[in-house]
């Protein structure tokens, strides 16, 4: 094994609680799970320097690597300030030789990024997604793109099924109703329907898509998928589903249609004007894949129109979202910011499969495949998978124009 001299690991992270650390947790400890849904073990690391159940995806929190890193002769630095050319991670990044970044806050690593920081050889994701990152260029210049497969995927799986059930039930309004010290129960529920008998599609069943389907079952709805890779004719006995060749096929006879495929070129914008026309009027999308998979405006116009009776998600384009963003005040919607992956639960994960990742990259020992994006200037394991080659990274810039209350 050898091991790599001092590196420098530049590490974008989200804000600290506008009150501060917390000084205690709602709970006192998370569940200890034991393998994930298709056998694949838990992030492996030596150790870990951190309690899980806290917050560690905030700067103060440093996804528990301070003490590893600094103990070991690396240089750690930790930023919220990652938009713009003079922003802290572009100033830092012109010697990093390592970048973790969060699609949460991501710290976007476009081409021109990537061309100002000559020694930078591995971007981590903490999390799952990494179209933050211009994989083209990641490519073109042999960088190690990697990501924690699965440590988020049922967490998202559970925001996604509580947005469905949000939509149709039209929760939010009657939630706002009760708070405004209001009792008009005909305003409550004259866009609430029940979701038993609906038919229900995910786009693309990859490890979140399956997870959802196998969520959706028991609410006795009929199941419909589409993916460039079939799922087993036994899963699909199992849940019921019906698998359809093309997007267009599955949103025509879907009532509620949920995203789940990565973005990369072949999905930018997939739901646009056209596409979104060819749904039955009022249906319901929820979109935790990413933001840039719809078209901003179409979505906007849908919902305006009525051909869409709702949208929910927690994935923009760019984030943060601009604080005039149109997702933010469009009708029927139930959006939260980028937070589903990263629940106290999911931190655990992510900041566990970071530090192996790190262990392994520092030693000479190779990432496990399932993690690896881009390697060898190619899409590797669960790049080649689930990604398309090119660059999803464009209009990145606009994040900049967010300007924090503190909120
Ligand atoms: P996965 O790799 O297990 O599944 C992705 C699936 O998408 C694969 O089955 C693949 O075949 C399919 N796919 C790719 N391109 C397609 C296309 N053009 N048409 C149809 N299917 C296509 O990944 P996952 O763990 O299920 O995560 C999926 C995505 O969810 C991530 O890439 C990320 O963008 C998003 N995500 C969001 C959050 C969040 O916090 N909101 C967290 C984790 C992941």
């Amino acid at each position: 094994m050898n091991s790599l001299d001092a590196q420098k690991v530049l590490c974008v992270l989200y804000a600290d609680p506008s009150t501060g650390m917390p000084s205690h947790y709602a709970r006192d400890s998370i569940p200890t799970l034991t393998q994930y849904p298709d056998g694949q073990s838990l992030p492996t690391p030596a150790s870990i320097d951190f309690n899980p159940g806290h917050l560690l995806g905030s700067v103060s929190g440093g996804l528990g690597l301070e003490r590893f890193l600094i103990d070991r002769g690396h240089q750690f630095v930790v930023t919220a300030d990652k938009d713009g050319p003079d922003s802290v991670f572009e100033k830092e990044l012109a010697d990093a030789d390592v970048v973790i970044s969060q699609p949460f806050w991501p710290g976007y690593l476009t081409a021109e990024r990537i061309e100002k920081a000559p020694n930078l050889k591995l971007a981590i994701t903490a999390g799952i997604g990494s179209d933050h990152v211009d994989l083209q260029a990641a490519m073109d210049r042999n960088i190690t793109v990697c990501e924690v497969t699965w440590c988020n995927s049922v967490s998202v799986a559970e925001h996604a099924v509580m947005q469905i059930l949000a939509l149709v039930r039209d929760y939010i309004p009657q939630y706002d109703l009760v708070v405004k010290g209001g009792w008009n129960i005909a305003d409550a529920v004259s866009r609430s329907y029940d979701i038993e008998g609906m038919d229900v599609g995910v786009v693309a069943a990859g490890r979140i898509g399956l997870a959802l389907l196998k969520r959706m079952k028991p609410f006795d709805v009929t199941l419909h998928y589409t993916d460039r890779h079939r799922l087993s004719s036994d899963v699909e006995q199992e849940l019921g589903l019906t698998f359809h060749e093309s997007v267009e096929s599955l949103i025509s006879v879907c009532d509620v249609v949920s995203i789940h495929c990565p973005l990369h070129p072949e999905t930018e914008n997939m739901f646009n004007d056209s596409l979104i026309s060819k749904m039955k009027r009022g249906s319901y999308i929820v979109n935790t894949a990413r933001g840039k998979i719809c078209d901003r405006e179409a979505i906007v116009r849908a919902l305006e129109s009525g051909q869409l009776a709702g949208y929910a998600g927690d994935v923009w384009f760019p984030q943060p979202a601009p604080n005039d963003h149109p997702w933010r005040t469009m009708p029927n919607h139930a959006m939260t910011p980028h937070t589903s992956g990263t629940s106290l639960s999911a931190q655990a994960r992510y900041a566990a499969g970071v530090r192996e990742i790190l262990e392994c990259w520092l030693e000479g020992r190779p990432v496990r495949d399932e993690y690896l994006i881009v390697q060898g200037g190619a899409l590797a394991g669960t790049g080649a998978h689930s990604y398309s080659e090119g660059d999803s990274t464009g209009g990145s810039e606009e994040a900049a124009k967010f300007t924090s209350s503190g909120l």
